[in-house]
């Protein structure tokens, strides 16, 4: 079965094509990262506007790059939501479009739902995650940790209580005016503390002369997300001093935030595993996904926290490849599979739900927190 995916629910345009023996034929991402520099995060009309001159092409690349013609697709799938209603709009039009126009099935998929299940696409089949299994889910609209006891029942052990850890990557990486990054200002920041500033500069950090703020975990031993004070410490930090800072103190500033907001995922995850202990449920994996997911030194920082948190029951990590975490439409086609396969498919006629919990997918799920 081929199915042919849109995705517009956020900044990015994408379309895909993958068949049902888990085969990615085609990936298309259309990045509209440096219209929005100046606006500071997504401008809905500028995103929509955009979406729509980059649609059609996409649509026709992904046809293009898996040699197929539109009449070799099986299906047409979308996101419904959550997102940007005007963003998603785009991609759902095109998607009914293209569905009724060829009398093929359609499905409209949960975003965050597709990011969840990347990993089953892109995982050897003896490897796959055996449910239950944790789920943190890291990106620009969200940073959720969930449990997930079938593909389509999840349930929250955490959220944000304000921003997401996405967003907030993206807001310290402008502050802090880091070299642009062709996988956008997140990734800018990670390869900025990487790769550190010119050798000369660290003699500062030898002779002691670090400046930068400093951060704490906040709701310590609560099962909730902040950014908002990692976000704020270094707006402050900043505004102290005009703005100007020198490479050094950048560094400084980006890896201590690296650092902090890692480190508050790795506290909330330990306690997600005791949570899900105290509940008898045995935890095998950890699926991590979402833009943030593609970022390397978190991919070391989990695997050191499992085997702390977990020393006696190995807790397998499985991440999507980077390029596979942030937005694409492969998640897409690949979270509708089950649903074609299965003839439960949608009528052309279905809405858009921009706001949309992850739990409403499957409410006769157990309440886990109950
Ligand atoms: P959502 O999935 O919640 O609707 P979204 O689709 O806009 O939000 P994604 O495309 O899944 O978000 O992820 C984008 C986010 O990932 C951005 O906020 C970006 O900063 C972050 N990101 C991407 N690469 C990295 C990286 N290497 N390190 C940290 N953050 C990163
Ligand atoms: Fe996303």
């Amino acid at each position: 079965f081929t199915v042919l995916a849109v995705e517009s629910s956020a900044d990015d345009t994408c379309a895909a094509v993958v068949t049902s023996d888990r085969q990615i034929l085609s990936n298309v991402v259309v990045r509209q990262d440096n219209y929005h520099e100046s606006f500071g995060g997504i401008h809905p009309y500028v995103a929509i506007k955009a979406h729509q001159r980059n649609m059609p092409n996409a649509v026709k690349k992904a046809l293009e790059e898996a040699n197929l013609a539109v009449s070799d697709v099986d299906g047409v799938a979308f996101t419904q939501g959550p997102g940007i209603a005007g963003c998603l709009s785009v991609g759902a039009n095109a998607a009914k479009t293209l569905a009724a126009a060829l009398n093929k099935p359609l499905v409209g998929v949960h975003h965050m739902q597709a990011h969840a299940l990347t990993p089953f696409l892109t995982t050897p089949t003896e490897e796959l995650p055996q449910y239950p299994f944790l789920t943190l889910l890291i990106s620009g609209g969200h940073t959720l940790l969930l449990l997930a006891t079938s593909p389509r029942t999840f349930r929250t052990l955490a959220t944000t209580v304000d921003e997401s850890i996405g967003r907030v990557f993206d807001k310290v990486s402008r502050m802090l005016s880091l070299p642009w990054n062709t996988h956008g200002p997140g990734a800018a920041l990670e390869a900025f503390v990487k790769f550190g500033p010119p050798a000369e500069q660290l003699v500062a950090h030898a002779e002691g002369q670090i400046e930068a703020p400093e951060f704490s975990i906040p709701m310590r031993g609560r099962l909730a997300f902040s950014y908002t004070g990692p976000h704020s410490a270094v707006e402050r930090f900043l505004h102290a001093r005009g703005g100007i800072v020198n490479d050094t103190t950048r560094y400084e500033i980006a890896s201590r935030f690296q650092r902090a907001a890692v480190g508050q995922l790795e506290e909330k995850l330990a306690l997600g595993l005791e949570a899900c202990r105290q509940k008898d449920t045995q935890i095998r994996h950890l699926v991590v996904s979402g833009g943030v997911a593609s970022n390397l030194f978190l991919r070391e920082r989990l695997r050191v926290c499992l085997d702390k948190a977990s020393p006696n029951v190995h807790i397998s990590l499985v991440f999507p490849p980077p390029s596979l975490c942030t937005d694409n439409a492969v998640m897409i086609a690949w979270a509708s599979m089950s649903r074609f396969l299965n003839g439960d498919t949608d009528d052309y006629t279905i809405d858009l739900r921009s706001k949309w919990s992850i739990e409403e997918l499957d409410s006769s799920g157990p309440d886990f927190l109950e």
